[in-house]
């Protein structure tokens, strides 16, 4: 995976800790005790410090919570 900022591809895949990991929660679920929830994931670079490509690793588990009327907040 070449950075997206510099080019280098001395570049490595991570994954986003805190404890059991940091974790993405919608935003309609912050308030409930028991969420659903994603570990995020991501690429670094070793030669410029960029992090790219952060992503859900279970994106289908926000699927129930997408606005499809396309409101804007
Ligand atoms: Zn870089």
């Amino acid at each position: 995976m070449r950075c997206e900022a510099c080019g280098s591809a001395a570049t490595t895949e991570i994954v986003f800790a805190a404890g059991d990991g940091l974790l993405a929660v919608p935003k309609v679920q912050c308030k409930k005790l028991f969420y659903k929830y994603s570990k995020l994931s991501a690429y670094a670079c070793t030669d410029c410090g960029a992090v790219f490509r952060i992503r859900l690793e279970q994106p289908e588990k926000f699927k129930p919570f997408v606005d499809y009327s396309g409101g804007v907040q």
